[in-house]
């Protein structure tokens, strides 16, 4: 996917950021003194957890309408409930796919902020901007799942940015979170530079809900959190993994959905 942490500057101004609550009196001198950044950059901004216009316009929004079920913009609005060509074509074994934001350099940015660069307080945002964006889902479903990271890669990395991510849906939402419900059994390559039939069969079978687990999701409606969907693979599979122990209806929520050209293509005639 081209992510770099190069480009993501160091941001020692933690308190800045610092996303927990605030007493009133507390928040105005730590506003006084620290005033609150955009998330992007150095400019200030009214209130914490806000980019500012710039950066805001920067943004690629994702809103109505929609496909229902892969959540993919559509530039005149088809009327209820028609899906998009990719759904009617290729239909997800999920229920309902949402993203607030399409994938591009400024949304890559945040991602790679969070993944790679420890900005964990760029999760309670993203987050925000998630929960907002699939309201019918977060009203629907009742627990939290999180892909998960293999532990090799758990290791290396301290943190799995998607489990923060969803940490902060449950929170907002009131949902419960549910983190080790699933497990990556396997170790996959990484996705990038795959073809779309190698990254399936890459992360075939990669995840399971360990049978001690398996009440945590069985019979219930799951709410799947994963950062970037690409071309599906690695969420789908995990998807499969939980409607076989028992999940009776499995949405998806990622914080960016990267536009393919193969999308483009589909969605140019919409
Ligand atoms: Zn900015």
């Amino acid at each position: 996917m081209g992510i770099f942490s190069d480009d993501i500057p160091d941001r020692p101004d933690t308190l800045a950021r610092w996303s927990g609550p605030v007493p009133g009196l507390l928040r105005a001198i730590r506003d006084t003194v620290i005033p609150p950044l955009c998330l992007l950059c150095d400019a200030r901004v009214g209130d914490p957890g806000g980019v500012c216009a710039s950066c805001w316009s920067r943004l690629h929004h994702v809103s109505e309408p929609r496909c229902p079920v892969m959540g993919t913009p559509f530039s005149i609005d088809p009327g209820a409930e028609l899906l998009s060509a990719e759904a009617i074509a290729d239909p997800p074994p999920f229920r309902r796919l949402r993203f607030p934001l399409l994938y591009n350099d400024a949304a890559r940015r945040l991602v790679a902020g969070l993944k790679y660069a420890d900005r964990l307080d760029l999760a309670p945002w993203m987050a925000r901007w998630m929960a907002a964006s699939a309201t019918e889902l977060t009203q629907q479903c009742s627990v939290v799942v999180p892909v998960p990271l293999h532990r090799s890669r758990l290791v290396a990395r301290r943190f799995n940015q998607s489990a923060e991510l969803a940490r902060h849906v449950a929170r907002v939402t009131g949902l419960e979170h549910a983190p080790s419900a699933l497990e990556r059994v396997r170790k996959t390559r990484q996705q990038v530079g795959l073809g779309r039939d190698a990254r399936s069969r890459n992360v075939q079978g990669a995840f399971r809900v360990p049978s001690e687990r398996r009440m945590l999701v069985k019979g219930r409606q799951v709410l799947l959190v994963d950062d970037v969907y690409t071309s599906g693979a690695t969420v789908k599979s995990a998807v499969r993994a939980l409607k076989r122990a028992g999940a009776s209806d499995v949405d998806v929520l990622c914080f960016a959905r990267v536009e393919t050209g193969e999308l483009k293509a589909l969605y140019s005639g919409n």
